[in-house]
């Protein structure tokens, strides 16, 4: 009698597996029967999606209905290679039919048999052709698979021989599994069972039950990482922050030439709570306050307003920003507005010479500086602050979860205050931002002009450059950005990875350099001034560009993307993107930032090197709408959730100890996040050491980290 499958059971006790098998699989990770029943396929092929040869789509394998209509020939082209060939049709057409190497094919196509072969057509002197097609034998009455399940392989597994192992391991090993998921949460939510999940993920036979699949693994992924939100959220409310004593704000406020927006009064009044409330247990936790705000939208002030609390209570303020060009910007700002409060600003960059450096850091130790802004160079531990009551870091995306820690790390106490110009979409915003609390500032300040938005190819150069030529004799300021440094090269900050965009889409045009469109506009326009700006100049040659470009001294800057962060010049009116489709939607919307800020009418031209209709249609969206949000979301939409997560993730994946958005990335569903958070929620406030019978599941996998670990606990 056959012994019953164990999930711990090594995989060799599968028929079929001997020492050599056992090996290739475990160069795919799977030891037992449980690594095995999850180890999902990559793919599908959706073979029961049957085409008639005249309806196949392009550069797509696709399912066709064949009858054999010519005999199998084979000839051989050079020794050891050998083509055979037959002829194939359907109601609507014949193809030809090539395996190569094959001779045996003569005995299993007959002539007026029938198959479901699969694969791409193509036209081969003209003519359709299927080589080397997958195929299956069709016979009245026995079902063919819809789905046909793609196992990524090594060498000497096919495929079909995965799938063979897994059908083996479906019957008893599946029913041996237990469901970590409490009943009523599965129930409410209409997830099936894991069983069910896992057997349709492999198996699928509509796509309602691949969906079904998908969704409830998706979800194991996302509440898993939801729980551990809530932990870490529920771990930091306990950790003792240092209390800053209340204080008034309009000592500030009475210096700033406008009126705070409403949402720039609610986060500052959100920071000043979580910085100066003293809860029941009697102490103020650190706050970890995350400030989300379009570009444009003034959260330097609110960091202003921040820095200025705590420094009016005693404490000192680190300012970190990803750039030196924005750590001067912000250096030049506060420290002429905070000068007037007697609050001392001090600079740190990498640039700084020993000397200043050396100043800095003593400055620091001593309590001789209230606030210092820098990039990295604050991370050094030559930095050690007197008494750091607050850490904010500018535009998060480009710092790391660990450089954050790092800064915190020199007051444990310190409260800290991430600020984004990434506008994300609601429905992610809780699991981008991880364990931060956010605030919004959901407004732009008043009287900003609409900016008019362009896309044009490059035919429309002549017309650009008049227009630039007009802009600046009208007494406005242009930039000019471009994808690449010198021709062929790219710039520090740009991969494809950064960008957004796979770089197969865009290897088609010609990357503009920033150097050599400097040149050209140079000459093309002799009575303007021209300025170039990229990552591998030095930082006082940048400074003094940027410098020069504030203060009107260059009416054009050519820059690559160094200039997309937080830059504020009013004056400029003109955004010109060169090789726009090498850019992700919300990058253009953070270059497009850069305008608009002054009185000036702004103008906005995406410039395509590649004329495909895609590029086009992708860049519309900047055309129709400059709402941060709607743009990310379109980002989403066009990008898929699988791009936009392995983005926008990494940092809490780092986090999250492990899990992967496997199946996340693949749910389209954004509404399955909230629930994941909700129900994440409900189980840390209900049971908040996960001690009930109906979370021990959940609280193992929690601890290995690693959804297959559920099946362990059967
Ligand atoms: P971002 O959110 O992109 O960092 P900034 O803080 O650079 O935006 O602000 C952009 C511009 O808006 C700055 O010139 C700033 O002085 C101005 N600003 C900020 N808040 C207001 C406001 N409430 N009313 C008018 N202008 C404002
Ligand atoms: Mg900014």
């Amino acid at each position: 009698m056959k012994e019953v499958l164990r999930l711990d059971d090594c995989v060799s006790s599968l028929r079929g597996v001997g020492a050599a098998k056992a090996k290739q699989l475990e160069k795919l990770g799977i030891l037992s029967v449980r690594d095995l029943l999850y180890y999902f396929p990559r793919a599908y092929e959706r073979r029961g999606d049957i085409r008639k040869l005249s309806e196949a789509e392009e550069n797509l394998s696709n399912s066709f209905l064949l009858t054999v209509g010519t005999k199998v020939t084979t000839a051989k082209i050079r020794s050891g290679f050998s083509i055979s060939k037959f002829r194939a049709f359907d109601e609507s057409g014949s193809v030809e039919i090539m395996f190569f190497n094959s001779p045996f094919v003569k005995d299993v196509f007959h002539l007026g048999t029938v198959f479901r072969f699969y694969g791409k057509l193509y036209f081969h002197k003209g003519r359709p052709t299927l080589s080397n097609p997958k195929y299956e034998a069709y016979i009245e009455g026995i079902p063919l698979k819809n789905y046909v399940p793609v196992y990524s392989l090594t060498e000497g597994l096919t495929s079909n021989a995965v799938t063979k192992l897994v059908e083996q391991c479906m019957t008893d090993a599946l029913s041996a599994l237990s469901d970590p998921l409490p009943e009523h949460i599965r129930l409410s939510l209409k997830l099936p069972t894991l069983s069910y999940a896992i057997r349709a993920a492999h198996f699928p036979q509509t796509d309602a039950m691949l969906s079904a699949a998908l969704r409830r693994l998706a979800f194991d992924e996302m509440l898993l990482f939801a729980l551990q939100i809530a932990y870490a959220k529920k771990e930091r409310d306990t950790r003792i922050g240092v209390t800053i004593p209340p204080c008034k704000v309009s000592e500030l406020t009475a210096l700033l030439p406008y009126e705070l927006t409403a949402s720039q009064k609610r986060s500052v009044n959100e920071i000043y709570r979580d910085m100066t409330t003293i809860n029941k247990e009697g102490y103020t936790p650190t706050m970890a306050r995350i400030l989300v705000g379009d570009v444009g939208s003034g959260k330097t002030v609110c960091a202003a307003l921040a820095a200025y609390i705590a420094i009016k209570g005693g404490f000192q303020v680190a300012f970190m920003v990803p750039t030196e060009i924005l750590a001067r910007q912000h250096y030049t700002e506060l420290s002429s507005l905070f000068s007037k409060l007697g609050i001392r600003t001090s600079l740190l960059l990498g640039a700084s010479t020993q000397s200043e450096k050396n100043r800095v850091y003593s400055e620091a130790e001593k309590g001789e500086t209230d606030i210092i802004i820098g990039t990295h160079a604050l991370l050094s531990d030559k930095v050690i602050f007197k008494n750091l009551g607050l850490v904010i870091t500018d535009e998060q995306h480009r710092f790391g979860v660990v450089q954050r820690a790092t800064l915190k790390e020199k007051n444990s106490a310190a409260h800290l205050l991430v600020m984004s110009a990434t506008p994300i979409p609601r429905t992610l915003a809780l699991a981008l931002y991880g364990d931060l609390d956010v605030s919004r500032l959901t407004e732009l300040p008043a009287g900003r002009k609409p900016i008019d938005t362009f896309v044009v190819d490059e035919s429309y150069e002549s017309r650009l450059i008049a227009f630039i030529e007009k802009q600046v004799n009208e007494g406005g300021q242009c930039y000019v950005v471009c994808p690449a440094i010198e021709q062929d090269e790219e710039e520090e900050y740009f991969s494809p990875e950064r960008l957004n965009v796979s770089p197969t889409v865009t290897s088609v045009s010609k990357m503009k350099s920033a150097i050599e469109y400097a040149e050209r506009l140079s000459t093309l326009l002799p009575s303007l001034r021209i300025g170039c700006l990229h990552g591998k100049m030095k930082a006082a040659q940048k400074d003094e560009i940027m410098r020069d470009f504030s203060a009107g001294k260059i009416h054009v800057l050519v820059s690559t993307t160094v200039i997309e962060v937080g830059v504020n010049v009013p004056n400029s009116n003109l955004m010109i993107v060169q090789n726009a489709e090498r850019f992700g939607l919300s990058q253009l919307h953070q270059l497009r930032g850069r305008i608009g800020r002054g009185s000036r009418k702004s103008y906005c031209v995406l410039v395509t090197g590649d004329n495909a209709e895609s590029a086009h249609a992708r860049l519309s969206v900047m055309k129709r709408t400059t709402d941060g949000y709607e743009i990310a979301e379109q980002d989403l939409l066009q990008r898929g959730p699988g791009d936009f997560f392995s983005q926008n993730l990494s940092d809490n994946f780092r986090q999250s100890g492990g899990i992967s958005f496997r199946f996340a990335k693949l749910c389209e569903d954004t509404s399955l996040f909230d629930s994941a958070f909700s129900t994440a929620k409900s189980i840390i406030q209900s049971d908040p050491s996960l001690d009930h019978p109906d979370h021990q599941a959940l609280k193992k996998i929690l601890i290995t980290a690693k959804i297959s670990d559920v099946a362990s606990l059967s």
